[in-house]
């Protein structure tokens, strides 16, 4: 059995949603969580966990959603998490200095909120990371000698250096397709080094196709081929990652599936 930490099945229409999850358990990938980005996100990630049994959810704002529709309050996120126990996880969120003319105070302030909530209700948090390392570890660091609280490195892409510093906060570290890559020469040898009671997989889908479906659309299917590329690189069975991957994910939610 395989799990994809992170997708985003709300992305689809409701055919192709049904679509993906069959795929997806033809291919043993048998349980999938589907992050949330964006407020208009939250109504549909609840509806399709109430349908489907072997998706769970993640309520929570992206950096980009922050600046561009504002701030959600933490009684709002709460108020929605509480709405179904299959919601077990709060984001995306996190920061994103990719783009021109990002407002660091916004992110930071969104990020912040969604950390008190993760303590509050003791969910953990799905961060997202880009550009934006320095700050992310500074705030991580000094958030968790305030309060203790569980998080996932999404997509994972840093170095070494910002890989220990994470798992010495005690949280996990997802890899993507990205690892599958070409030149992703440099993240393939920092995955050698993350224990493997830390390590999770996910797709991100719909984006970040793995090879060798590059340029297609991303689903919870393809998590299978990040695997493959993880167990490589582990130099281990493929079947012995799938193992350590899934019980990671039922380890950090808790879930007796
Ligand atoms: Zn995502």
């Amino acid at each position: 059995m395989l799990i994809d930490s992170h997708c985003h099945i709300d992305f689809y229409t409701p055919d192709k949603q049904l679509e993906i999850i069959q795929n997806a358990k033809s291919e043993g990938v048998n349980y999938m969580l589907n992050a949330g980005s964006s407020r208009s996100s939250f109504d549909n990630i609840l509806g399709i966990v109430a349908k489907y049994e072997n998706v769970f959810g993640a309520i929570g704002q992206h950096p980009d959603e922050a600046e561009t529709n504002g701030i959600i309050s933490q009684e709002d996120l709460l108020q929605y998490i509480s709405k179904n126990k299959k919601i077990i996880a709060i984001g995306e969120t996190g920061l994103d200095y990719s783009k021109e003319g990002y407002n660091k105070d916004i992110q930071i302030e969104n990020f912040l909120n969604h950390i008190n909530v993760s303590v509050k209700t003791d969910l953990p948090i799905i961060i997202h990371n880009r550009d934006s390392n320095s700050d992310m570890c500074d705030i991580l660091k000094s958030e968790m000698k305030r309060h203790k609280f569980k998080a996932i490195i999404h997509c994972f892409t840093g170095d070494s250096k910002m890989a220990g510093e994470m798992l010495e906060l005690g949280f996990y570290i997802s890899a993507s397709g990205i690892i599958t890559f070409k030149n992703a020469f440099d993240l393939r040898e920092t995955f050698k080094t993350i224990p493997n009671d830390r390590l999770l997989v996910e797709t991100d889908s719909p984006y970040l196709a793995p090879v060798p479906y590059r340029g297609r659309e991303n689903q919870p299917a393809f998590v299978v081929q990040v695997a493959k590329q993880l167990s490589e690189i582990k130099e281990m069975d493929f079947s012995e990652i799938a193992n350590i991957t899934s019980n990671n994910f039922k380890q950090l939610f808790d879930l007796n599936i």
